[in-house]
Order: structure tokens, then C-alpha cells, then sequence
């Protein structure tokens, strides 16, 4: 077998494979036993919006995809799930350790979603039914604890008629909050028409979609390889879903669908930084080559009206700063990306935000209730 870096490191290290998403052992280590002193005060609600879980389902599967010779960059990634027993403890679980981590760090509310590929892997008949029974599964704990779980629903692009078909179950019986798409699925996109069933149904139940980042396609991930492993969470995974986000404004899904919500970790991917660029560099394009312009308003326009952005894995305060300035209080929620990152620091860099209190409000949970349905709690 060939033995390149990444394959080394999946299964040499525990600890670099549990990074492939942003945890570390220390992460791991830390979250069980959270000091009080770094606790953050419970200034505000939290409503986390981007909280993996694990199915066993889907867990089976990756443990059949694991020993074979497929080195798709999310095999590789899950080989290192598997091999990672604390990471994958913490997916599974969702009732006990974890809402004694919430406890422990002020966090009120998780709202859950399959974690990355989801279903995304599997071929349409597999993926449409394990899509149907994580969401069985995620609506029950949803029931048991209204008050501390929200669910994003899976869905199967792979066969888009059944998945819009599954969409509105999930929004309508299962009661479930809004929608998780973890970006690509073999290589394509969402701005592809044969996609529009999805976007179709997403707007006719009112479900946000939250565009999760996976792995590049191979045959795009080879590139961020390299001596550094710029795969994964510290550049390819926001090179995939700002790729994703930006062909759907300037395919012109939002002029199709102009009340679509879509929502993007991460504070938004790296888009909010670009945006003066990609108006600017859009009108230069579009003026020699006039034929590709297929949108009626600038780029920035749509991802300050048709997207939410959260603050998942970026616990910094310039940058939600700036977020904050560009795109607005009402544009913006608050994520930890548990159990990838740690609950403690998230909560903690989120209630220590230096902005308007009434801002916070709405960035710490008023959003997040008011994009995924969420019933606020009765005023005591
Ligand atoms: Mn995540």
C-alpha cells in the first residue's frame, strides 16, 4: 500500500486524527473537566447551532468502508475517527456526557446534526434510508429534551426527488428545525438544477440549510496535501464550502429562490472577507463576458440576505467583530462544533463578546430560535 503522509498519520496518531476536524486530545481532555475559573459568567442564552452527533448506522458503515482500498478523503478522516474511541464516544452520545458538559459550560442548547459526510457517501437508496433513520433517531431525543436539543435534518442529495420528499417529514411530522447538507456529494453541487427539488421543498417548510463542510473531491484534495495536510479543517474544508456558497449566489439560486436561508459555519468561510473582491472582481468579468452574469443583485448582496453565518470554530472576537460590522447582528449565530472543538472556550469567547447587549442577544440565541424555529424559553 501506498504510504503518504496522511495515511501515516490516520493511523499513527489518535490525536492528529481527531484534528482532521479541529479537536485535539487536549480538546478531549479538557472538556471533561472544565475548571470553574474557565467558565465563562451566564450573561446570555446559548443556543449552539453546529453540535455533531454520530448514528451507530453510520458509524457500521464507516467501519465496512475503513479496511478497504477506498482512500477517499473522508475514509481517510473516519479511519481516524474510528481509531479515536473518546471522539467517537462523545458522537454517540447524546444524553449523558454531553448534556453534563453543556451543564458544566453554561451552553443551554445543542442544535444537533449528523456529522460529516452524513449520508453523503452512500449510494441514493443506502443514503435516503439512513438519512430517514438518523432523523427518526434525532427527532425522539429532540422530544425526550425540547429544552436542550434542536435537530437539523439529513437528506440524501444523491436521489433529489425522494430527498425533497424527506425534507418536508422531517420539517413537517418529525417537527425538526431545519437542515444539514454536508456541501458536495460526489463532486457536485447544489446549484446543479437537478438540485432545485431540494432548494423547492426547503422553502415551502421554511428550513434553513446549514452547508457543512467534508473533504474535497480527491481529486482536488491531492492539491492542499502536500508536506502541510492543508486538507481538513485548517484550509480545505472552508476552500470547499465557500466554493459551494459562491456557486450558488452566482448561479443564481437566490433570484430563483429568494426567501432560501442558507447557513455556513465558520463565520462564513473566509466569504465575509471577500466580499468587497468578489463584487469588484465580478463586475470585471461580467463586463467583458457578459453572458455569464446570471444574478440580478451584487454577490455581497445575496450573502447578506440569503445567508447566516456562525461562529463555529473561530473564537475570536476580531473576526467577529468584523463580521459583526460587515453583515449585521441579525446575520450571525452563535456554535462551538462540538465535540471538535472545546465547549469551555467557545462559551466562554462568546459571552465575552465586546458588543451591544442587544446584539448579543441575538447572535448567543435569538437568531438561532428565530431561523430554526426554536421555541424560546417562557419569561420567568
Ligand atoms: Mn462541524
Amino acid at each position: 500500500m501506498k504510504m503518504d503522509r496522511r495515511h501515516f498519520l490516520s493511523g499513527s496518531s489518535v490525536l492528529v486524527s481527531a484534528g482532521a476536524l479541529g479537536a485535539t486530545a487536549g480538546t478531549l481532555a479538557d472538556l471533561a473537566g472544565a475548571r470553574a475559573a474557565e467558565i465563562a459568567p451566564h450573561k446570555y442564552r446559548l443556543v449552539a447551532t453546529e453540535e455533531a452527533f454520530a448514528t451507530p448506522d453510520q458509524v457500521q458503515t464507516f467501519r465496512h468502508m475503513a479496511p478497504t482500498e477506498w482512500n477517499d478523503p473522508d475514509v481517510v478522516m473516519w479511519r481516524g475517527f474510528l481509531s479515536n474511541k473518546p471522539l467517537l464516544d462523545r458522537l454517540l452520545d447524546l444524553e449523558h456526557e454531553r448534556l453534563s458538559i453543556m451543564d458544566q459550560t453554561g451552553v443551554d442548547m445543542h442544535v444537533l446534526s449528523l456529522t460529516a459526510p452524513g449520508v453523503q457517501m452512500l449510494d441514493a437508496d443506502a443514503g435516503t434510508a439512513m438519512a430517514a433513520s438518523a432523523n427518526d433517531m434525532l427527532a425522539e431525543v429532540v422530544k425526550r429534551h425540547p429544552a436542550r436539543f434542536a435537530g437539523l435534518a439529513s437528506f440524501a442529495p444523491q436521489d433529489p426527488n425522494r430527498a425533497a420528499k424527506e425534507i418536508e417529514r422531517a420539517m413537517g411530522k418529525l417537527k425538526l428545525n431545519g437542515l444539514i447538507v454536508n456541501s458536495h456529494t460526489n463532486g457536485e453541487y447544489l446549484d446543479d438544477p437537478k438540485f432545485y427539488p431540494i432548494f423547492e421543498a426547503a422553502v415551502s417548510q421554511n428550513a434553513a440549510i446549514y452547508i457543512h463542510p467534508r473533504n474535497l473531491p480527491q481529486h482536488a484534495d491531492d492539491i492542499l496535501q502536500g508536506a502541510l495536510n492543508l486538507d481538513g479543517a485548517i484550509w480545505g474544508f472552508q476552500v470547499e464550502t465557500g466554493v459551494h456558497a459562491m456557486r450558488l449566489i452566482v448561479s443564481g439560486v437566490f433570484d430563483r429562490y429568494p426567501s432560501l436561508k442558507i447557513v455556513l459555519g465558520h463565520m462564513g468561510e473566509a466569504l465575509p472577507y471577500w466580499l468587497y473582491r468578489i463584487d469588484y472582481m465580478y463586475n470585471v468579468y461580467t463586463s467583458r463576458r457578459p453572458e455569464l452574469r446570471k444574478i440580478k443583485g451584487k454577490p455581497s448582496e445575496y450573502v447578506k440576505s440569503n445567508f447566516l453565518i456562525t461562529t463555529s470554530g473561530v473564537n475570536f472576537h476580531p473576526t467577529l467583530k468584523y463580521c459583526h460590522e460587515v453583515l449585521g447582528a441579525d446575520n450571525i449565530m452563535f456554535a462551538i462544533d462540538y465535540p471538535y472543538q472545546e465547549s469551555a472556550e467557545a462559551a466562554h469567547f462568546m459571552q465575552s463578546a465586546p458588543l451591544p447587549p442587544e446584539d448579543m442577544e441575538k447572535m448567543t440565541h435569538g437568531n438561532a430560535e428565530r431561523i430554526f424555529h426554536i421555541t424560546p424559553p417562557a419569561a420567568s
